[in-house]
């Protein structure tokens, strides 16, 4: 997955053009820029890629889910339904604005549970947030129903997915909003950086303005632009932007190498009994920035886990015991430990996460194992590796 890896000229010349003028702030300095708009260029260019009609680049991908939140009206109150398994962004994205999160159940295909979904919607819901967890989507036909009918916002979190597609349309451009994240370890990277994209004009006006302090960009003087609402600041450089130019540009390329390694590890394991892959949900097809299967019992998989990394197979996650991707580690969020008071709202409507059930999810998450798919590798360390995994699993079971 880490575009990092693949770091090259291209990603020096972007770099180079905004030294070179000196301006790094993507508003303003018209004049010494040598016609050079980085962040701007990105977003068209990102926009074209995943076939919407708007982009908005921002500092991070959780400052993305904030934006796209905030963009929508959501605040103080509001109920945000997410999964159990992700990274601590998503609620951290939604605390950031006095909404609740509300933790619901993945299933086999590793992301929301459409039914979970429904069981959680009330009167103060107003967001599904699916994660596409690993390089493979939610069951996005079924959630956009639900919010449908529920008249919900329909918030993709395609972070760990870019590339991916549902329906033939790239993942993050299903929903009403959909968020990207490029920080160091993400498909494509830019340092720190994330997106969010939309084909609702409105949406995307709120994002532009809520992200730069309100400022509502109309003129050439910054100092004079009036401020129609709060914001605040979630830009992202000129200098980042110049890397992320560089690194959507090879996008496809790097898919291509994806999919080209997972398939010959997953190729490995597919004749191993009791081997059971990750499910994608009909009309999907993932990204491949990572290989998801399941093991026959919690047992089997924590010791195929840790036989990996005896053998050298590295890159291979058990979410399960995870501090930052699976709730059963996010005592700081079910103990509301935060430095100053929360929200009331939040600390009133919360629900008790150290008394709620999630065994649909640890029945999933338990038993899986994520082996992430890197770019790097020569044919040679793909097959080595497809071959020790296979038979570590092997032996285990
Ligand atoms: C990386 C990631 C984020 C947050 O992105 P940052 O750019 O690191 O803030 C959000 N959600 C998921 C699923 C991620 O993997």
């Amino acid at each position: 997955m880490p575009g990092f890896e693949l770091f090259g000229d291209a990603e020096r010349k972007q770099v180079n053009d905004v030294l070179e003028s000196g301006v790094l702030m993507r508003y303003g300095f018209d004049g010494m820029r040598n016609g050079h708009w980085k962040a701007m260029e990105l977003e068209k260019a990102l926009a074209e890629r995943m076939q919407v009609d708007y982009t908005q680049l921002v500092s991070s991908g959780t400052s993305a889910l904030t934006v796209a939140l905030a963009s929508a009206g959501i605040g103080a109150g509001d109920e945000v339904i997410m999964p159990t398994f992700t990274f601590v962004a998503s609620f951290e994205s939604i605390l950031a604005l006095g909404a609740v999160p509300i933790l619901v159940d993945v299933d086999d295909t590793l992301t929301l549970d459409p039914q979970a979904v429904k069981n959680a919607i009330t009167k103060k819901t107003k967001v599904v947030m699916p994660v596409h967890m690993c390089g493979s989507m939610a069951d996005m036909s079924a959630l956009k129903h639900i919010c449908d009918q529920y008249d919900l916002l329909l918030l993709e979190d395609a972070c760990q997915a870019i590339g991916g597609t549902f329906e033939g349309k790239p993942l993050g451009s299903y929903g009403d909003l959909g968020c990207f994240s490029f920080d160091y370890v993400k498909t494509i990277t830019c340092g720190e950086g994330g997106a969010v994209i939309t084909n609702n004009e409105k949406y995307k006006l709120n994002a532009d303005h809520y992200s730069d302090h309100g400022h509502d960009h109309i003129g050439k003087d910054r100092g004079a632009e009036t401020h129609p609402f709060l914001g605040y600041n979630y830009r992202i450089s000129e200098l980042h932007a110049a890397v992320g130019l560089a690194q959507l540009a090879r996008l496809d390329e790097f898919l291509a190498i994806q999919k080209k390694n997972y398939s010959i590890l997953r190729e490995a394991l597919e004749a191993i009994d009791g081997v059971q892959f990750r499910r994608v949900p009909e009309g999907g097809e993932e990204s491949y920035a990572f290989l998801n299967y399941f093991l026959p019992d919690e047992a089997i998989a924590k010791k195929v886990h840790k036989s990996l990394g005896e053998d050298g197979v590295d890159a291979c996650f058990y979410w399960y015991d995870n501090n930052w991707h699976y709730y059963r580690r996010w005592e700081h969020l079910m103990n509301l430990r935060s430095l100053g008071k929360l929200p009331q709202a939040i600390s009133t409507q919360i629900p008790d996460y150290s008394k709620s059930d999630f065994s649909k999810s640890d029945h999933w998450v338990g038993r899986n194992i994520s082996c992430l798919i890197k770019l790097g590798w020569s044919e040679a360390e793909v097959n080595q590796r497809a071959q020790k995994m296979a038979d570590v699993i092997r032996t285990v079971i």
